[in-house]
């Protein structure tokens, strides 16, 4: 694309350049600490809702019980997740009090990034194409910490790699060429598999153990560790729902 085609990015975000560097801190010193946690619409990945079960000791299912909101608009090919706001007239996150996160180690991949902005798509193959933007929100006072970096050092330090790669392995199946093509319209059967395999991997683990019969296949090992089985839970899908695999295999 050439970059007059490109559209136009709103002034408060900046568009960054691979190696620029930029000035920002967030620390419990800075005025505006826990600003970002409130009256916020926060998204949930399925590695999210995994390392979130890990931060708060509940299951998947009591996760999505308690904390989680499924919405599925209009247009929409896969319903979406949402963490839940409370109701304090700020719309704040359940995790926040005035120490900062209940769930600071494993907080969402959105939680993580703010306020650097990731794209990924997939290019040919397994080649994930990134760009990032800079979101300088006015209430966001860590713009004013000296502290200077580059994408890779705030990626590292905010523990983003894992959760992008993670992320990235959903391309093969929320990417799929027939959903890019708006060939793809999936039943409720498989409306359901996708919130099983994908954001309730506790019940998912159960189905597969019990060899429960509404499930597409029935794999002769079921991995131990939940980051596997999720892994494992994306290629089960990718293979029931298309007629064709037009990527990689993530395992
Ligand atoms: S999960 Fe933690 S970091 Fe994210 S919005 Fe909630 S309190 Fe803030
Ligand atoms: S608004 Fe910005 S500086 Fe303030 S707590 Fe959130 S990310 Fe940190």
């Amino acid at each position: 694309m050439n970059h007059k085609d490109r559209p136009q990015l709103p002034e408060s975000v900046q568009r960054l350049a691979e190696g620029e560097t930029f000035c920002f801190a967030c620390h419990p010193g800075v005025p505006c600490f826990t600003e970002c946690c409130r009256l916020l619409e926060l998204p949930l990945t399925p590695y999210d809702v995994l390392r979130l079960r890990l931060g708060t000791g509940l299951s998947s299912t009591e996760l999505h019980n308690r904390y989680i909101i499924e919405e599925m608009l209009e247009g929409d090919v896969f319903p979406k997740y949402y963490l839940t706001m409370v109701d304090d007239g700020r719309a704040s996150c359940v995790f926040v009090d005035k120490n900062g996160c209940n769930v600071y180690g494993h907080r969402p991949a959105a939680c993580r990034a703010y306020p650097l902005g990731r794209a990924a798509m997939r290019a040919c193959g397994d080649r994930i194409v990134e760009y990032h933007v800079l979101l300088k929100e006015a209430h966001c006072q860590g713009f004013k910490e000296t502290t200077s970096q580059n994408v890779a050092d705030y990626t590292k330090s905010q523990g983003l790699d894992t959760y992008n790669e993670f992320n990235d392995k959903l391309a093969p199946l929320i990417q799929h060429r027939q959903i890019r093509q708006g060939l793809f319209h999936p039943t409720r059967e498989q409306i359901r598999l996708y919130r099983l395999a994908l954001y309730d991997i506790d019940t998912f683990r159960l189905c597969l153990e019990n060899k429960d019969p509404s499930l597409p296949a029935h794999p002769d090992n079921i991995p131990e560790d939940d980051d596997t089985l999720l892994l494992l839970g994306i290629d089960l899908l990718v293979d029931s729902f298309f007629t064709e695999n037009d990527g990689i295999n993530t395992l």
